[in-house]
């Protein structure tokens, strides 16, 4: 079962040529296939669903030699200064691991997203970056314990997801208090969530994080605003009912 998925996934992605714009060097990086993966929705924190596939695992590209990892989408997008700082904290001390896989698992893909947070606290990428990466982190965690889920849980396994949970918490709430201090002093579109989005985003967030007055705030900005499709305003109406439900279970 397990071989099998792994090779609808081996062709949803190919290899992209790369140079780095810290060392310079020339490597491939696994990528997916434009189109090719079927959309399937999103869950409430906006976590995309693929058939076959998690995408959110092939986002970020790392350089195998110096460590600089970031999303595709910011990869050349380094300053001279950026880069002399990263080759000098990071760089220099990033020993190259070289492993041929044929798909990215989610232990690889953690390891290479907590390199791209490392490249982005060094640059020092703005706020609302490092928090998305945080709560991309967050999807990838939950993602491998549904994986570990599919099958028959042992003792080790269990100790597995309980660990993968404790990273769920912790990334959930680094993204919530990062996106929080974010919007102190920047100005949608963040990470190319508009303001709705983005507001939908922080009740989900609060949400999880038992911040439930702050939930409930950015949860009624989405009902009363002309701008959010009918869709949100009912996922958001959800929100707060549910919010409502846990509340009044623990009075
Ligand atoms: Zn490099």
């Amino acid at each position: 079962m397990a071989e099998e998925l792994e090779k609808n996934e081996e062709t949803l992605i190919f290899d992209k040529k790369m140079e780095c714009p810290i060392c310079d060097k020339k490597f491939t990086t696994k990528q997916v296939k434009t189109g090719k993966a079927r959309f399937l929705g999103t869950d409430d924190d906006l976590r995309p669903r693929y058939s076959k596939i998690d995408t959110i695992k092939y986002d970020v590209c790392m350089c195998p030699y110096c460590g600089y990892a970031s999303v595709m989408r910011d990869y050349e997008n380094v300053t001279p200064k950026q880069r002399k700082l990263l080759m000098e904290k990071i760089g220099s001390k990033y020993k190259a691991e070289m492993a041929e896989t044929t798909v990215y698992t989610y232990d690889i893909a953690i390891q290479r997203y907590k390199m791209a947070l490392l490249t982005a606290m060094t640059k020092p990428a703005k706020l609302s970056e490092v928090s998305y990466l945080c709560l991309k982190l967050s999807w990838l965690y939950r993602g491998k314990i549904e994986e570990i889920e599919q099958e028959e849980l042992t003792e080790s396994q269990k100790t597995a997801i309980a660990h993968c949970q404790k990273n769920v918490d912790q990334y959930v709430k680094q993204a919530y208090q990062g996106f929080t201090e974010a919007l102190l002093k920047e100005y949608p579109p963040i990470c190319g969530m508009d303001e709705m989005t983005m507001n939908f985003l922080m009740a989900v967030l609060a949400k999880k994080s038992q911040d439930y007055d702050v939930s409930k705030k950015f949860a009624f900005m989405v009902v009363s605003s002309k701008n959010a499709s009918s869709k949100m305003k009912d996922k958001a109406r959800m929100l707060i009912d549910a919010i409502k439900e846990e509340q009044g279970e623990s009075e």
